[in-house]
């Protein structure tokens, strides 16, 4: 089996097409893993949440699917955050905001645990630290956990019991052992690593092995919607820096 791991498409199109295509030509998937935050931010949250659908995948709630259906206040959101939120709540169609509705937290896959956030705080928590994620090895299962949310492509293992860290890079080809770890592929829609490429993994289970890409797309047409629909500003221009 070959899965295509994904998170943050944030309701960008252009990257998620990309993406897609590009997961194609280096071998193709048999299913979708994605890591959540379908939504928000960007200017298509129907056309990516329908997208998702045509494909044989699972997917887990983030933190802007459930703001975007009320299931979550925005007062904890930053002001263009909060207000590209409202924005995606007045366009969700009613068969999208139940597909939204009905996310899980968690989901277990072969021997990963999907999660947005991470292990203790599943829509909230971004690991980014050491001690985020040493803490968070004991309230996962699976051998492997995969998360989304900080947008950033990363790798925590865990070493005789301590955890070391290491970036996600471009091309690297993981090679799972019996060490455990929590892994990001970073995001589909607005990565924040500073590279503005769309960023997704591929796992091959034969191989045992997840591979890490990095895609370019259509960011100023992704932009150009953005502007037309009176998205806010800050969240068009972070697209060209990926941040
Ligand atoms: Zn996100």
């Amino acid at each position: 089996m070959r899965y295509a791991i994904i998170g943050d498409i944030h309701s960008n199109l252009e990257a998620f097409e990309m993406v897609l295509r590009d997961a194609d030509v280096k071998g193709g998937f048999d299913k979708i893993w994605c890591l959540g935050d379908v939504v928000g931010y960007g200017p298509d949250p129907n056309e990516c949440i329908e997208r998702l659908c045509q494909f044989e995948h699972v997917c887990v709630a983030g933190n802007h699917d459930w703001a975007a259906i009320g299931k979550m206040d925005t007062a904890d959101f930053n002001p263009v955050a909060a207000q590209a939120c409202q924005w995606t709540a007045q366009q969700l169609t009613a068969e999208n905001i139940e597909y939204l509705q009905n996310l899980p937290l968690s989901i277990c896959q072969e021997d990963f645990t999907l999660i947005h956030g991470s292990p203790r705080e599943p829509i909230w928590e971004y690991l980014l630290s050491l001690e985020g994620a040493q803490d968070n090895f004991s309230h996962f299962e699976t051998t492997y956990c995969l998360v989304g949310h900080s947008h950033v492509p990363l790798i925590f293992e865990l070493v005789d019991s301590k955890v070391v860290y290491e970036m996600f890079p471009e091309g690297a080809e993981l090679r799972l052992g019996e060490r455990r770890m929590i892994i990001n592929p970073g995001g589909v829609g607005q990565p924040r690593d500073g590279d503005p490429r769309a960023s997704y993994a591929l796992y091959d289970t034969e191989a045992r092995t997840v591979y890490h890409h990095r895609v370019e797309y259509d960011i100023q047409a992704t932009q150009k919607k953005m502007t037309e629909l009176g998205l806010p500003a800050p969240l068009i221009l972070r697209l060209s820096v990926g941040w």
